[in-house]
């Protein structure tokens, strides 16, 4: 049930002016926790793909050229702005997204910490230096902008997907033009606010609102040298793609299956809290979410009670009414993921909790749907093979640790993977053996710090470099190598020989 009372207007930011476009086509946006239509975000075409990268290039040509002390005191004060603005921050993503306000808070607390790394950014612009190669001659490396980046973003994290790589490649000396969800803009129209506050000149940060469209007059454009993409693997996949072929420099974040694996000798207490946190926070819709559980014999009988009741703790309701699991985002997602539920029970699977059946803290025409949990999951089941994205937790059970390794080494993913245990040998081995890009020991979401780099492996990254750390670096700038030779009063003469150091 939609009811309109007064729908915002959410305009691209262009040329730090908000401009409505010229094509005219606008997409409603809703508040999950109500159904309520909250906002109309305008949808960028061609026209205004190129007015955007235009104004982007510009803006790149006198960026680039700014001292880096300058565009340092620039980062330091968008840090300060972002958390001046925290709170209001968070509650436009709860809003659109519908995570309870102390998820979004968390979220904009990691992008925050992104923005801090690029802060001392100038340590890992520094260059190397060789002296007399050969006789008198010098050879140093630099590292320099590219130009025109664009980001893509998904809807599940708003503030902190964009912040991995807006501020690494506006401190390297780059204009982005940022393409985020269009199922929740508003929260980066107000990041350009910041950076216009934090004195970032007009046309370096880019808010382009749309859809598909908007994505594939990016991933064409010729003024644009990179495209960083956070999104389904489908799309993902397709954006390498097209935007490769096109020329440019790509990493593309694609989904993902997690696993945690719990073994015989872990802490069933601090496994069953994990599972349950890692599975149900932001109602199951992070890319580094747990979505199956591998009870390796014999604790699973044991470890899904723990899990079932602590599920039985959950309020789910209106993110802002203090509730620990909000909404699913889109009526559309709410009824695929319990499609998934319906499924999972037609294809045999023991449906231990039914999120159907839940009572929301919330309004009637929310998107909701409450955690539910699955026993005697099995491989060849949609629901353990599909990725669900919603509040969806499946146990697997398997006898031993290789079972449990060879199940995780199957999938098509390579996001992320837990083990518990109290075992060092078992766990270090773990982390050697898995083919994922990021692995936790007794730790559910292990989301890298921003001076180690984010990113997965298999069908969940396309593209060489993660996002931040010093791969996000070398992403967003390209090295030089300078031969120097100063002539001496007396030089050798001409050669045409092949230079050979002397
Ligand atoms: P999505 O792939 O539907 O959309 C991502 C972006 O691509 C959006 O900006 C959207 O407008 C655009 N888009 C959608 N369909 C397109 C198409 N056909 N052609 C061109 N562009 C298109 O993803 P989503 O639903 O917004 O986000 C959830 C997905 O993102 C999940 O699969 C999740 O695992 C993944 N994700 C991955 C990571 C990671 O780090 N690997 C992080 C967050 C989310």
């Amino acid at each position: 049930m939609e009811t309109r009372d007064t729908p915002v207007r959410i305009t691209h930011v262009v040329d730090g002016k908000p401009w409505t476009g010229k094509v005219g086509r606008t997409a409603d946006v809703h508040e999950p926790a109500t159904g309520r239509v909250t906002g109309v975000v305008d949808l960028a075409g061609t026209v205004e793909v190129a007015a955007a990268v235009d104004a982007a290039a510009r803006a790149a040509r006198e960026w680039g050229e700014v001292s880096l002390a300058r565009r340092t005191r620039v980062l330091f004060a968008f840090r300060e702005a972002v958390v001046a603005h925290r709170e209001e921050l968070a509650a436009v993503v709860t809003a659109e997204h519908g995570k309870v306000l102390s998820d979004a808070a968390g979220e904009v607390q990691r992008g925050l910490e992104v923005v801090e790394f690029a802060c001392g950014l100038g340590h890992l612009l520094k260059g190397s230096h060789s002296e007399n190669v050969s006789t008198d001659v010098d050879v140093h490396s630099i590292r320099q902008p590219l130009g025109v980046t664009a980001v893509i973003a998904p809807f599940n994290f708003p503030v902190m997907v964009p912040l991995w790589f807006v501020p690494v490649a506006i401190a390297c000396g780059n204009a982005v033009v940022l393409k985020p969800s269009e199922k929740v803009p508003s929260a980066a129209n107000l990041l350009a606010r910041l950076w216009s506050d934090a004195g970032l000149p007009d046309g370096v940060f880019t808010v382009l609102h749309g859809d598909r469209e908007a994505v594939d007059g990016l991933l064409d454009h010729p003024g644009v040298a990179s495209v960083s993409f956070v999104g389904s693997t489908p799309v993902a996949r397709y954006v390498y793609g097209r935007a490769t072929a096109a020329g440019k420099r790509v990493q593309a974040l694609g989904g993902a299956k997690n696993h945690m694996v719990v073994l015989p000798d872990a802490d069933l207490d601090a496994a069953a809290d994990a599972a349950v946190s890692a599975g149900f926070g932001s109602a199951g819709q992070r890319c580094m979410a747990i979505s199956v559980v591998v009870a390796v014999d014999p604790v699973g009988d044991d470890l899904v009670e723990r899990i079932r009741d602590r599920m039985a703790g959950i309020r789910t309701g209106d993110g802002r009414r203090g509730c620990d699991m909000g909404p699913l985002v889109t009526r559309e997602h709410r009824d695929r993921v319990a499609g998934y539920v319906a499924a999972g029970v037609a294809a045999g699977a023991t449906l231990v909790v039914d999120g159907r059946d839940v009572v929301p803290d919330g309004s009637a025409g929310g998107f909701w749907l409450g955690p539910t949990l699955f026993d005697h999951v099995t491989p060849d089941m949609p629901v353990y093979a599909d990725e669900i994205f919603g509040p969806v937790l499946s146990v697997v059970r398997v006898a031993s640790y290789d079972e449990a390794l060879a199940l995780v080494e199957a999938g098509e993913y390579g996001n992320g993977a837990a083990v518990f245990t109290n075992d060092g040998g078992a766990a270090r081995r773990f982390a050697r053996d898995v083919q994922v890009g990021m692995v936790g020991v007794n730790v559910p979401v292990p989301v890298p710090v921003p001076y180690y780099s984010f990113g997965g492996w298999k069908a969940s990254l396309f593209g060489d470099s993660h996002a931040h750390g010093v791969e996000g670096v070398h992403f967003f700038t390209r090295g030089k190598v300078v031969t120097t030779r100063w002539v001496q009063p007396s030089h050798g003469g001409v050669s045409l020989g092949f230079p050979t150091p002397t």
